[in-house]
């Protein structure tokens, strides 16, 4: 066993010293959730070459040469790395932390829904720096509500957009129902995504229908109170192919919904370093302090009901197969940056929704959603060579997404255990 540890590191320090020359690199013998469909390819390998998937198949049938790099999967699964669709980047020096965190955590692709932080400088710097251990990210340029422009100047707004090579627009608020119109009529003449909060003062079904990509948080859904006008419009939203990120930890923690123990439950607070759990933990009872007991009861009471309404749309939407899209809004204590996409896929098991439909909401929908499923989502050859490695199956049970160890990006490999210290 010692002998098998040690060749494993060997292997590993290999693959580091020549990570910049892209050796092949193949995983023997593991199970594959290729999430093309449920089913698990059992006791396969999988050859990665400059970047992409090469081949599926059984070893000995795999090319190889003097470099290739071989690591032995067996008994552990191989599965399409994972998109966080819903985060947002502090704009100091935590970036990077912030980054490296989601890779440990297996998330290969992030959605950054900013709003204040400029990002082109940032961008910028973390494209010309190659050192920095990070997902592949999507940029988005934020709409407010003070943002009253008409037709010509999101015109131009998209041209700028274009020119930086950011990905969508994320929606916080808009002015009124014309800035609406008009911020769509350009976002479709520019073929630019739009996403975000429910627009406030513009009715669902102008929502749905006006080209709005993803709706964030289940707003919009959770005031229908009517079963069939909500039907009619979960009935429109796969008609239209509009995205639901729901965000379910975002009320959880933000409406104190896990007070006064729960939270002691996340999957956060048992996989973190112990550093942070402290912190967290000082934080939040001087966050309860300020806030004052009888208010988080008080807001407890009123808001428990939504969330429970929000896991009912959330199943319903599922149930109806339209297009869901996992986030987890990390932003407050106990919400470990990527870490956190774990705790929520926990959130939508106990909505009920099946662990196959969860891991393909943090797989191939969202590669989907930015008209890339061609590229990544799936475990297929062709595909870029984005991958984790998990000791067991999540399909199983959802929390074995916990036990993530390594993380493929672009046919590179970094270890959970060397990127963060329990
Ligand atoms: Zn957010």
């Amino acid at each position: 066993m010692k002998y098998v540890k040690l060749f494993f590191f060997s292997l590993l320090l290999t693959l580091n010293a020549q990570a910049q020359q892209q050796n092949d690199l193949i995983i023997k013998n593991i199970n594959v959730i290729a999430m093309t469909n449920s089913e698990v390819l059992k006791n396969t390998s999988v050859l990665f070459s400059n970047g992409k998937i090469k081949a599926i198949a059984d070893f000995k049938e795999l090319p190889k040469n003097k470099k290739t790099i071989i690591l032995n999967g067996k008994g552990k699964f191989l599965m399409p790395g994972l998109a966080e669709m819903h985060s947002h980047l502090p704009i100091s020096s935590k970036v990077d932390t912030l980054l490296m965190e989601n890779v440990a955590a297996g998330i290969t692709r992030l959605r950054i829904m900013n709003t204040n932080t400029p990002l082109v400088a940032l961008k910028n710097r973390l494209e010309s720096n190659s050192s920095t251990i990070s997902p592949k990210l999507y940029y988005s340029h934020s709409i407010t509500r003070d943002i009253d422009y008409n037709a010509a100047q999101f015109d131009s707004l998209m041209i700028t957009i274009k020119k930086n090579n950011f990905d969508f627009i994320k929606v916080l608020s808009v002015a009124n129902e014309v800035v609406f119109d008009n911020l769509m009529q350009a976002a479709n003449k520019h073929q630019v995504i739009v996403c975000g909060h429910f627009p406030v003062g513009v009715h669902i079904e102008k929502v749905l229908t006006s080209g709005y990509k993803s709706i964030e948080h289940l707003a919009g859904y959770d005031k229908i109170t009517n079963t069939s006008e909500l039907g009619k419009i979960i009935e429109l939203t796969k008609e239209k192919e509009v995205y639901n990120c729901p965000t379910l930890d975002w009320d959880l923690m933000s409406k104190n919904l896990q007070y006064p123990n729960e939270y002691k439950n996340r999957l956060v607070y048992n996989n973190a370093p112990k550093q942070y759990v402290n912190q967290w933990e000082t934080k939040y009872k001087a966050d309860l302090l300020k806030q004052g007991i009888a208010t988080v009861l008080l807001n407890q009471q009123k808001n428990q009901p939504i969330f429970e309404y929000k896991q009912k749309i959330l199943k319903q939407l599922s149930d109806n197969n339209c297009l869901l899209l996992m986030g987890s809004d990390p932003s407050t204590f106990f919400q470990m940056n990527g870490f956190n996409l774990h705790q929520e896929m926990y959130n939508w098991s106990q909505a009920g929704i099946d662990n196959f439909s969860i891991l393909k909401a943090a797989t191939i929908t969202p590669a989907r959603f930015f008209n890339e499923e061609q590229l990544w989502g799936t475990i297929e050859v062709g595909k870029t060579a984005d991958a984790i490695m998990l000791e067991k199956n999540p399909l199983d049970d959802i929390r074995n997404i916990t036990t993530v160890e390594m993380t493929i990006i672009n046919g590179k490999t970094y270890l959970k255990k060397n990127l963060v210290k329990k």
